[in-house]
Parts: C-alpha cells; sequence; structure tokens
C-alpha cells in the first residue's frame, strides 16, 4: 500500500535520487556532494565509473553495484538497509538515475515500503538538448532508445508519425545513421537538432533538416553521445 506523502516511518533510510554529470565533472551542485558525502552506501550503475566521480572530490563513502541486469535481484537487499535505518544514494554513469537507466524499479519498490524518496537534482541530456535545439519546448516528449531492432524502431516511429509536440529520443552514434534514415522515411524531412558531447570539451549541437545532417555526417562520421530533438508535425 502507498501512504500518502510525509508519513514514511521515521526510523527508516532514505533513498536519495542523485543526478551527476554527463560528461563535465564540474556540473555538481553543493547538495550532490553532501548528500553522496552523508549516506552511508552509494549505489552505482557502474562503480569503477563513479568512482571517478568520487575521487575527484575527495569522498570516501562505501559503493554497491546496481546495474540494469542487477536491479530486481539488488532491489530486496538495499530494502533491507534502507528499514535498518542506512540511507542510500542512487545514481548511474551520467544524468539522472532511472531515466533511460536503471532505477525505477528500486523507486517503485521503495515508495511501496513506505521509504522516503528524495530527488537531487543534477544534468539531464534529453533537457539540455530540448533547450539548444531551438525546438518549441512548451510540449515535448521523449522516447528514450527508439529500440535495437529496425522492427522495434519503425514501431515507435509509426506511432510518433502524427507527434505535434516536439520529440526527443536518444541515440548511440554506431546507429545514428540508420535512425535518421528510418526518421525521414516515416516522419518525412523534418527539422531536427543532433545535440553531441554535451557539457564536453568537443560539444556541438547541429541542427537543419535530416538530409542536411545526413551530408554533414557523411563527411565526418559522428562520435561519442548524442541525443536528437525532432521537430513535431507541422
Ligand atoms: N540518465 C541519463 C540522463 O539523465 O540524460 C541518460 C542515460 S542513457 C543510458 C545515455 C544516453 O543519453 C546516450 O546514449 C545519449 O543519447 C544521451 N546522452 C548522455 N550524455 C550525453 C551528452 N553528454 N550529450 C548528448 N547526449 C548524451
Amino acid at each position: 500500500m502507498i501512504l500518502a506523502a510525509g508519513i514514511e516511518e521515521k526510523n527508516k533510510g532514505t533513498l536519495y535520487i542523485v543526478g551527476t554529470p554527463i560528461g563535465n565533472l564540474e556540473d555538481v551542485s553543493f547538495r550532490v556532494l553532501d548528500t553522496l558525502r552523508k549516506v552511508n552506501l552509494i549505489a552505482a550503475e557502474d562503480t569503477r565509473h563513479t568512482r571517478k566521480l568520487l575521487s575527484h572530490y575527495n569522498i570516501h563513502t562505501p559503493l554497491t553495484s546496481f546495474y540494469e541486469h542487477n536491479e530486481e535481484k539488488k532491489t530486496p537487499q538495499l530494502i533491507e538497509k534502507l528499514k535498518n535505518g542506512n540511507s542510500i544514494a542512487l545514481v548511474s554513469n551520467a544524468g539522472i538515475p532511472s531515466i533511460s537507466d536503471p532505477g525505477y524499479h528500486l523507486i517503485k519498490t521503495v515508495i511501496e515500503e513506505n521509504i522516503k524518496v528524495v530527488p537531487i537534482p543534477g544534468p539531464c541530456a534529453l533537457i539540455l538538448a530540448l533547450i539548444v535545439s531551438g525546438m518549441p519546448t512548451d510540449r515535448f516528449v521523449f522516447e528514450g532508445f527508439l529500440g535495437r531492432t529496425k522492427k522495434e524502431r519503425m514501431k515507435k516511429l509509426k506511432e510518433l508519425s502524427k507527434e505535434k509536440r516536439t520529440i526527443i529520443i536518444y541515440e548511440a552514434p554506431h546507429r545514428i545513421s540508420k535512425v535518421l534514415s528510418e526518421i525521414k522515411e516515416i516522419l518525412g524531412d523534418r527539422q531536427i537538432a543532433v545535440a553531441r558531447e554535451l557539457t564536453k570539451k568537443f560539444e556541438e549541437v547541429i541542427r537543419g533538416k535530416i538530409s542536411d545532417v545526413e551530408m554533414i555526417f557523411e563527411k565526418k562520421k559522428p562520435r561519442g553521445e548524442l541525443t536528437i530533438v525532432i521537430e513535431g508535425l507541422r
């Protein structure tokens, strides 16, 4: 049973969902650092990755791994710790945990167990890509990754073909050419923005019709992390 907010049991710990940098280690708030320091345990998608952030800020909190394939198995262990009064910070490799990253199952279970959940803000690639895209920000939809197989991607794109709101998707650089041509095929040659390596040294935003962006990528293969923003149906 989910109880109303504010009546979580007092002697239980708290789960902090902590946003961490998406590239630039300076993108952390005082509150993020304070939380990572004061919790009893940090549940991290990749402990080696998070250790780099912790050592940059001289933080020595114990880490435990919490990734896509052990999330369900690990959740009861973390719940037990929270019930015993320990506080835990959940972090992923980049950005906000549970946004195309592990965390949803744990967060849902923590709420069901009447344990307090506190979000600690940090960068999120989809929001940063949206605001630099130059496309309407008043209404938008986020699709995460369209999928590994062409069948999955085509199904989602067909569902999106009448979407009037700005569309944001995550994609891996090795699939970008394929995905851009599939978007063009189903949604038409629309205006897009590809935000690449946000917050990092080689940050760039490429804006134009899909065919223009394809021409740019033919000359120079895109590398690194990228987020695609697509204009809604006009
Ligand atoms: N939880 C993360 C967040 O809050 O943004 C997203 C994690 S998801 C596994 C990783 C995807 O986010 C990448 O494949 C890419 O599409 C996008 N992404 C992450 N970092 C990025 C960056 N620095 N620039 C552009 N896109 C990025």
